[in-house]
């Protein structure tokens, strides 16, 4: 088995949280295993518990349309979640919760070499930007050592509002520039305030 396989299969029967005890299937997440762009969302919501993969529902199709919008398809990127297993009724993520499902995220990350992480909503913006605010920092990609992070609103808040649904259209179609950008960006510290951090 691959090493994600691997890590597939501890997060499929993981008790480190108190998330376990409601699931019906994990969702570790998808794609390939050597990526230049992972999308770090929330949690599974109700079709991913029932089907095991991340973004299948409502949320999942409209992020489909805004990756063919740059002429990409799901299966080109890498897709997770800060945390594998469904809240009850599609509560926010529990900063313990987050804590104890981060080792997962850590090794994704290290496994698949993204050079590029797209943050969707403010629970995977926090990882890298604690103290920031998403409305204004969206769409401002930052350098962290190799990797770049790009805050986006989520697909599911963006869905049905007409002005974050324009910021998260507009956010999007500046990822090939940032892709091909990669290389000239400024290297940045790791423990600078997200504020000071260099964005272009
Ligand atoms: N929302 C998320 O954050 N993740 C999913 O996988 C589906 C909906
Ligand atoms: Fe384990 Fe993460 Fe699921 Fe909690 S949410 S049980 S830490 S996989």
């Amino acid at each position: 088995m691959s090493r994600l396989a691997d890590l597939y299969a501890e997060v499929e029967s993981c008790q480190k949280c108190a998330l376990a005890q409601g699931r019906n299937l994990a969702v570790p997440g998808e794609g390939p295993e050597d990526t230049a762009i992972m999308f770090i969302g929330e949690a599974p919501g109700y079709h991913e518990n029932r089907l095991g993969r991340p973004f299948v529902g409502a949320a999942g199709k409209f992020l489909e349309q805004l990756l063919a919008s740059i002429g990409m398809s799901r299966e080109d990127v890498y897709i997770c979640n800060i945390i594998k297993c469904r809240p009850p009724k599609n509560r926010d993520p529990l900063p313990n919760e987050i804590e104890a499902c981060r080792p997962y995220l850590d090794r994704q990350i290290e496994l698949t070499n993204p050079r590029l992480i797209v943050t969707l909503g403010r629970h995977s913006m926090a990882r890298w930007f604690p103290k920031a605010t998403i409305s204004r920092i969206h769409g401002k990609p930052a350098r962290f050592g190799e990797l770049i992070v790009l805050p986006f609103f989520h697909p599911a808040a963006a869905l049905h509002q007409p002005k974050y649904r324009a910021d998260i259209e507009r956010d999007f179609g500046r990822i090939p520039e940032i892709l091909s950008q990669l290389e000239t960006l400024d290297e940045v510290q790791l423990d600078q305030p997200a504020e000071q951090l260099s964005l272009f």
